[in-house]
């Protein structure tokens, strides 16, 4: 569908304006002047519109073929891939498979808006750490990350979503629920004091032990348990355990977008949902690649 970079801009701009272009300076509605790189010309005050501007491909020198490329192997590979697997895969340098890489896991998180609903449980994990060859140092940190899942009466779980706190102390953890769970839902944790707070905020609390201390290894709910196995194993597996702490969130985002959609019939609409998170997302900038997205 996509051999060359004029028709990646006319997939851009058909996602950017999908009832046709209206030009951002006068508002005017109408088919607009095509000229070169990417510019669309109003036809009532011409003035130009890039067609990227705004977009996570804003003033890139990759080509918009390899950036679709990167996406169409980031949303059908059942894991997804390193920046190592994937530069290779596309013959770029590392760092630009990285930063595309990083650029879309952004747009993954515009994707994830809706609350999740219903019985949803809630509990902590420590990501990272010590890795299996024994190497310390950089990256030897563990982290906590708390987890929520829609747990499903007859099919298992529904959608989930997680964030990397500081700490499991309630100011860490209240916020996250708050953000990503509808209030009115029974939130099921394991009676953590992190949680005592939840009924005041709207929600219902079903705690299934009361934890006097907090143990992170040894969860005490199922659904989370899973999901933060899973979560692990990816970062073993496709990223050889290497996750630097101040991208660990845009990994999660990256697991969870996959995660959110692994009973979708059609690669091709994943590809597409990716890809219209991308024309809305606000450009990334260097700082943001170098010390994390602020998320
Ligand atoms: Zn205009």
């Amino acid at each position: 569908m996509f051999p060359d970079d004029e028709a990646c801009l006319r997939y851009v701009e058909e996602l950017r304006w999908p009832d046709g272009f209206s030009c951002p300076a006068c508002g005017t509605k109408g088919e607009p002047w095509r000229a070169t790189r990417g510019r669309l010309v109003c036809q009532a005050c011409r003035s130009q519109t890039r067609v990227s501007a705004g977009t996570i491909f804003d003033r890139t020198r990759t080509p918009l073929t390899t950036w679709f490329e990167a996406a169409w192997h980031l949303t059908t590979a059942k894991n997804g891939m390193s920046a190592q697997t994937l530069s290779g895969t596309l013959g770029t340098s590392y760092r630009v498979a990285w930063a595309m890489l990083h650029r879309y896991r952004v747009a993954m998180v515009r994707a994830e808006r809706e609350p999740l609903q219903g019985d949803v449980e809630v509990d902590e994990t420590l990501v990272g750490g010590v890795d299996h060859g024994g190497k310390r140092g950089r990256g030897a940190k563990k982290c906590v990350v708390v987890i929520a899942v829609e747990i499903k009466q007859h099919k298992g779980f529904g959608r989930v979503r997680m964030r990397y706190v500081p700490d499991a102390s309630n100011t860490s953890l209240l916020p996250f629920v708050r953000e990503v769970v509808e209030p009115g839902s029974t939130v099921l944790t394991d009676g953590w004091g992190g949680y005592n707070r939840l009924p005041e905020q709207g929600y219902l609390h079903r705690a299934t032990v009361v934890s006097t201390s907090w143990d992170p290894a040894d969860p005490s709910m199922p659904g989370v348990h899973r999901i933060a196995s899973l979560l692990k194993r990816w970062i073993l597996g496709t990223h050889q355990g290497s996750v630097d702490p101040v991208h660990l969130q845009s990994y999660l985002e990256e697991f969870t977008f996959r995660f959110n959609r692994r009973s979708s019939g059609s690669r091709g609409l994943v590809f597409r949902r990716l890809l219209e998170q991308a024309v809305v997302t606000v450009p990334v900038t260097d700082a943001d690649m170098t010390h994390g997205y602020e998320w």
